[in-house]
C-alpha cells in the first residue's frame, strides 16, 4: 500500500527501469554477433578475454575516472552494502582491467598484456538516441608498454572490427594531449582563453574552468561550440618526446592507409588519458573512444604500467548500421516442420529430433492453424526448407 502511494501510480512493476531495455530474439543475435566478431578479430591480434565483476568499489572510479568527470560526479549507479561499503555498477571497463592487472600480479607477466572484454555498463544519463542507462561495450586494453605502435594497433584493430561488421561510414578523429608537463602549459593557455570568453559558455563550463579545464572541449552544449572552435590546440604545446610519440602514431596510420582527422577538441571525458586520444564518430555520435592512459594505474595506487585501449558502444554502432541499412546477421533456422492432424504429431516430433541430431536448427511448429498459416510462419522463420507432415 505504502509503495503504491509512493509511486503515485506512475511506475508500474511491469515497466523496465528508465534507460534500460530488453534485448529480444534477433536483437540478441545481432548483439552477440557483433561482439563475437570483434572478439574473433582481437584473438587474431593475440588478445585474451577478461571478465571483471559488474560491481566495483566506488573509489576505483572516483580515483581512476576522476572526481570531476561527468561519469563520477553525476552518472554512477552507487549502492551501499549492509556493511557500509559503497559499491558502483561499473560505468566503464578500463579501471576494472587495471585493478585486475595489479591485483593478479600481471606486472610480472611478459609485457604487454592484452585483453578484450564485452558486457553491460551503467551510467545514470538522460536516455536519448544512442544513450542508455545500461549499455554494452566491447573494449580492448594493452597494458605494460608505452610503445606508439600499440596505440596504432588499437586503432587498426578498431577499424577492422567496424569494417568487418560492414560499417565504414565514420570518421576517425585523433589528437594528443601530451603528458602531465606539457598539459600544464596547455591548461593555462586554455583557461586564459576561456576566461576571456566566459559569456559565451554554459554554466557547467564556467565551473569546468576551475575544476577541469580540458573538459571544456568535451562540452556537448550547443552554446559552447562557437567558443570551442577557436580554443588553443593541445598539439601546439607538446614537448619533444610527446610530439615524437604522436608523429610515430600518425606514421603508422599512414603506413596502414588508415584515414584520420587531427581534431584538437578530442580530449575524452575521463581524467586518466595522456598522449594519444581518439574517437570514431558518425552521424553526430561518438561510436568508440580510446587512447593512452599511462598514469592510470598509479592514480589507483598501483606500480606504474603504461597502457592504452578503447571501448566501442555496441548500441550506437548497431543503431547506425541499421540506419545505414547494413545487413545485420540475425541467425535464423534451417528447417521448419509443418504438420497437421493428431495422427502425425509424434512423427513430426521425431523428425525434428532426427534433424537436430544431424546438426540442423529445427523449429517444430508449435501453434495452431492450417497449412497455409503454417507455411507463412515457415517463410518468416528464414528456414531454407520445410518438412511437411499430414494425415
Ligand atoms: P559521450 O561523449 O557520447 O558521452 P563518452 O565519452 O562518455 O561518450 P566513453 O566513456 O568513451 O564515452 O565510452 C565509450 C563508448 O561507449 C562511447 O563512444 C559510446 O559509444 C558508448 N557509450 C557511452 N555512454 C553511453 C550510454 N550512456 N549509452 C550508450 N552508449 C554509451
Ligand atoms: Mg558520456
Amino acid at each position: 500500500m505504502k509503495a503504491a502511494k509512493k509511486t503515485k501510480g506512475k511506475v508500474s512493476a511491469l515497466q523496465s527501469v528508465k534507460g534500460m531495455r530488453d534485448l529480444i530474439g534477433d536483437q540478441v543475435f545481432v548483439f552477440q554477433g557483433f561482439c563475437e566478431k570483434a572478439a574473433e578479430i582481437a584473438l587474431y591480434y593475440g588478445f585474451k578475454p577478461i571478465e571483471t565483476p559488474i560491481l566495483e568499489k566506488e573509489d576505483l572510479f572516483a580515483r581512476g575516472v576522476g572526481q570531476d568527470t561527468d561519469i563520477v560526479s553525476k552518472e554512477m549507479f552507487t549502492l551501499k552494502t549492509k556493511g557500509g561499503d559503497r559499491l558502483v555498477m561499473r560505468p566503464e571497463g578500463t579501471a576494472s582491467v587495471m585493478r585486475a592487472y595489479a591485483e593478479n600480479g600481471m606486472h610480472s607477466w611478459p609485457q604487454p598484456v592484452m585483453f578484450y572484454y564485452s558486457g553491460p555498463f551503467f551510467r545514470h544519463e538522460n536516455p536519448q538516441r544512442g544513450r542508455y542507462r545500461q549499455f554494452y561495450q566491447f573494449g580492448l586494453e594493452i597494458l605494460g608498454s608505452p610503445k606508439s605502435i600499440l596505440d596504432a594497433t588499437i586503432i587498426k584493430l578498431t577499424t577492422t572490427i567496424l569494417e568487418e561488421s560492414g560499417f565504414n561510414n565514420y570518421t576517425l578523429k585523433i589528437n594528443s594531449i601530451g603528458d602531465a608537463e606539457c598539459r600544464g602549459a596547455y591548461r593555462r593557455d586554455l583557461v586564459n582563453y576561456y576566461k576571456k570568453n566566459l559569456k559565451g559558455v554554459c554554466a557547467d563550463c564556467r565551473e569546468r574552468i576551475k575544476t577541469n579545464p580540458l573538459r571544456l572541449l568535451d562540452c556537448k552544449n550547443p552554446m559552447c561550440q562557437e567558443i570551442k572552435k577557436d580554443a588553443p590546440e593541445s598539439i601546439a604545446s607538446l614537448c619533444g618526446p610527446c610530439k615524437a610519440h604522436f608523429k610515430e602514431v600518425l606514421e603508422y596510420l599512414d603506413a596502414m592507409n588508415i584515414p584520420y582527422e587531427i581534431d584538437s577538441t578530442v580530449v575524452r571525458g575521463l581524467d586518466y588519458y595522456n598522449l594519444s586520444v581518439f574517437e570514431w564518430v558518425a552521424d553526430g555520435l561518438t561510436l568508440c573512444g580510446g587512447g593512452r592512459y599511462d598514469p592510470l594505474i598509479e592514480m589507483l595506487g598501483g606500480r606504474p604500467a603504461p597502457a592504452c585501449g578503447f571501448g566501442i558502444g555496441v548500441e550506437r554502432v548497431l543503431e547506425l548500421m541499421r540506419a545505414q541499412a547494413v545487413d545485420l546477421d540475425t541467425g535464423g533456422c534451417d528447417v521448419y516442420i509443418v504438420h497437421q492432424g493428431e495422427g502425425v504429431l509424434e512423427a513430426a516430433f521425431q523428425a525434428a529430433e532426427r534433424l537436430r541430431d544431424a546438426g540442423l536448427d529445427v523449429i517444430l511448429h508449435g501453434g495452431g492453424g492450417g497449412f497455409k498459416a503454417q507455411f507463412k510462419r515457415a517463410d518468416a522463420s528464414g528456414a531454407f526448407a520445410a518438412v511437411v507432415l499430414g494425415e
